[in-house]
């Protein structure tokens, strides 16, 4: 811990720095409770950049509380879509309904009224209380946990259990009267200053009380996490009747949820891809296929698994007789109105640049 005089120049320091440095966001210009709570969603465990387009159109679609709570759900998801961790949007969708019916449309100002809106951790409500509201919370991200760790020399992995630790350090360096910036500028100097790799210590600020710096241990804290990237085969199967394409919604609970994809699944071991494909179709649509006929082959890596989806033309021995909440035939233009994993928007692209391909050949 630092003392009185030392905290007093460590935050001079740091917010002089912010105030010099930092990167103009559109939800650092605003403190519309609403836009700053969408920007903190969308900004778990995505990148800046990755957010700034989804976060413009979406404050498009959906500008306020009320536009959401009234959206279907459907219409959120397809907003949301490649944008990974469904589940976030989802508890957006919830809380704007919650909000609109209890709390008449305005968001709340109270820790525990935020806190027991769906989505709401112990993160995203001090955030939006200081960034919206300016209360005095600390916020403790991604970003300040690998500071603090640095700053204090803690050789460990940023687990969340560090947290017990780091939390008394992060009060007595918090500047509760400039709560907001306080918050907005620890953040800030994580991102572009105290990164991940390659930290930029003689730019630092705060370099003066950093421990790991003195130790010359930044570059191994925190330690590294064992990430396992798992690797998925599956197969689709692209039914056509007529100009329209058989897709199907996936269930409401589970990995990406309510999303929609072609019928198919996983190939399970010592299956060809064929025989992948006969089992699936026949599971999911109680018709054998007729015939099959390799089309493209996409991968796409998600956050802890990579797929390769193999897809097939198929037809079938008969029409198959399909729930209209779950199954859909669709034309490849109202693809746009359903929301798809980000595989299945690579195959969805293939078969629109096929059908171009198609057409100027004239088939
Ligand atoms: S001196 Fe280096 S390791 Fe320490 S807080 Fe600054 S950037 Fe991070």
């Amino acid at each position: 811990m630092l003392n009185r005089q030392d905290t007093a120049v460590f935050q001079r320091q740091l917010l002089h720095w912010y105030q010099e440095h930092h990167r103009k966001l559109p939800w650092r210009e605003t403190r519309d409770p609403y836009k700053i709570w969408v920007s903190e969603i969308m900004l778990q465990q995505t990148t800046v950049q990755a957010v700034l387009p989804y976060y413009q159109k979406w404050l498009k679609r959906f500008p306020d509380v009320q536009t959401l709570s009234q959206a279907p759900l459907q219409k959120v998801l397809k907003a949301w879509e490649g944008l990974g961790y469904y589940q976030r949007a989802k508890n957006l969708h919830r809380a704007a309904k919650v909000i609109t019916d209890r709390h008449q449309g305005i968001i709340p100002q109270d820790f525990l009224s935020l806190k027991a809106l769906p989505g709401f951790g112990p993160y995203t409500t001090a955030a939006v209380l200081s960034f919206a509201f300016h209360k005095p919370y600390p916020v403790l991200d991604g970003n300040i946990r690998r500071v603090l760790m640095r700053l204090e020399n803690i050789k460990q992995k940023a687990k969340p259990s560090v947290d017990k630790t780091l939390k008394p350090f992060l009060s007595s360096l918090f500047a509760p009267k400039n709560s907001s910036v306080f918050n907005q500028a620890f953040i800030e100097l994580g991102a572009l200053i105290c990164r991940p790799q390659n930290p930029s210590c003689l730019l630092c600020p705060i370099q003066r009380f950093c421990l790991a710096f003195h130790h010359g241990t930044q570059e191994i804290i925190p330690l590294p996490k064992k990430m396992v990237t798992q690797k998925v085969n599956a197969v689709l199967g692209i039914i056509k009747h007529q100009d329209c394409y058989l897709i199907q919604k996936r269930p409401s609970q589970g990995l990406m949820a309510d999303l929609w994809e072609f019928p198919g699944g996983k190939i399970k071991s010592g299956e060809t891809l064929e025989q992948a494909l006969r089992r699936e179709i026949k599971e999911e649509l109680g018709t054998n296929i007729d015939h099959e006929r390799f089309l493209t082959q996409v991968t796409h890596s998600y956050t802890r698994f990579r797929v390769t989806l193999t897809a097939f033309a198929c037809t079938l021995e008969k029409k198959p007789s399909l729930n209209p909440r779950t199954h859909r035939w669709v034309k490849p233009q109202e693809f746009q109105n359903f929301p798809f994993p980000s595989g299945s928007v690579k195959v969805i692209q293939y078969l629109r640049d096929k059908q171009n391909i198609d057409k100027e050949d004239g088939k």
